[in-house]
């Protein structure tokens, strides 16, 4: 039977509505969340990104202001931005866009935000947090109901340290959004980064889940993944996980975001108007072959990606709350 898809965009949605009221609230008490992103490159993505942050953040009523700095900017000069920026009570979150100049080291400067305004959650304080991550309370679906708003009472309520990293906590929301009890499932995490997997990890096991990681060096990755209950792919490689190497049955969430040529039916590359190859977003799931055997899965696009720009919301609005205090 083919999985039930687990819809990335409307939970992101619940979660938003969820968030635009507080914000509201927020406003009328005169604490409305200020969210800052620095920048200082020239190059169209970064902006067109930055333009897609301003509005989610504006359609739930978070002021957002760019911090531009010279595409030759140096690290000196981001360095003092963001110190000035850490230390002005106007300013309750900081983002810094990528790419940064060349001779910018942008882990170094991530670690120079204030913690409390560290929105993508990747200061060493936030991603350390993680760890402390509460052990969760736990329902089961409500019988004849979707769950769906016990979860997201639930899950909001969930004393997670904030801010935390966006796409591990989005992709656990996502997990929970299933208001499936997790508890003694075997979970595997392929993809052990700072970022993604290390942190998705981490808050597994926040969930009594018996948690393995694999990472580039696992030897028989398949041996591992089908084992799992929950499969968790944050790897980067489009196609890695492929249906025979998933337990029929399993919650497949696929965190990988991949850019490939798109290939017809006729096993050639799809053309463009421009007569050039087309290229699609990809996971690192081969969504076909794994919905045949999952129980439910995340498609990409419109699985965990939604979720993390939720987050970066959520985390914004948890920001403003302590920078408030
Ligand atoms: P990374 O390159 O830092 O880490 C990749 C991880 O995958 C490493 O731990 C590596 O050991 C492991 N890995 C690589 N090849 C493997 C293989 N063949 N078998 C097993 N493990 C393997 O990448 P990252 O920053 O953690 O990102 C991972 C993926 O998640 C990327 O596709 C990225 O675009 C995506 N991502 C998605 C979101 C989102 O919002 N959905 C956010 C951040 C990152």
């Amino acid at each position: 039977m083919a999985a039930q898809i687990i819809d990335g965009k409307a939970v992101a949605e619940k979660i938003q509505q969820r968030l635009k009221r507080e914000v509201e609230e927020m406003a009328a008490a005169g604490r409305t969340p200020h969210l800052v992103a620095v920048i200082a490159t020239e190059n169209r993505g970064a902006h067109i990104y930055a333009s897609n942050q301003q509005r989610s953040c504006e359609e739930i009523g978070i002021k957002y202001t760019l911090s531009e700095l010279p595409a030759d900017a140096t690290e000196e000069q981001l360095i003092e931005n963001i110190a000035k920026l850490s230390a002005d009570p106007d300013v309750t979150g900081i983002i810094i866009q990528m790419p940064l100049p060349p001779g910018c080291d942008g882990r170094k400067l991530q670690m120079m935000i204030a913690p409390e305004k560290d929105v993508e959650g990747v200061t060493p304080a936030n991603q350390g947090g993680v760890v402390y991550a509460a052990q969760p309370y736990y329902r089961k679906p409500a019988e004849g109901g979707d769950g769906c708003d016990t979860w997201l009472e639930d899950s909001l309520n969930w004393p997670l340290p904030a801010p935390a990293p966006c796409t591990p906590i989005g992709a656990i929301m996502l997990l929970r959004s299933l208001n499936i009890d997790l508890y003694g499932m075997k979970a595997v995490m392929v993809g052990h980064s700072e970022i993604v997997g290390k942190p998705t990890a981490l808050l597994l096991m926040a969930h009594f889940c018996t948690t393995t990681v694999c990472h580039i060096a696992t030897k028989d990755l398949a041996a591992h993944t089908r084992e799992a209950d929950i499969l968790m792919a944050g790897a980067g490689k489009a196609g890695l996980i492929t249906g025979d190497m998933i337990k029929p049955g399993a919650i497949v969430i696929d965190i990988g975001i991949n850019r490939v040529t798109d290939i017809g039916p006729d096993g050639k590359p799809v053309l463009n108007k421009k007569g050039k190859p087309k290229k699609k977003t990809v996971g690192d799931v081969d969504f076909e072959s794994a919905k045949e055997v999952a129980g439910y899965i995340t498609p990409v696009p419109g699985g965990v990606g939604p979720m993390t720009v939720a987050m970066l919301l959520r985390n914004t609005v948890e920001a403003a709350k302590i920078s408030n205090q």
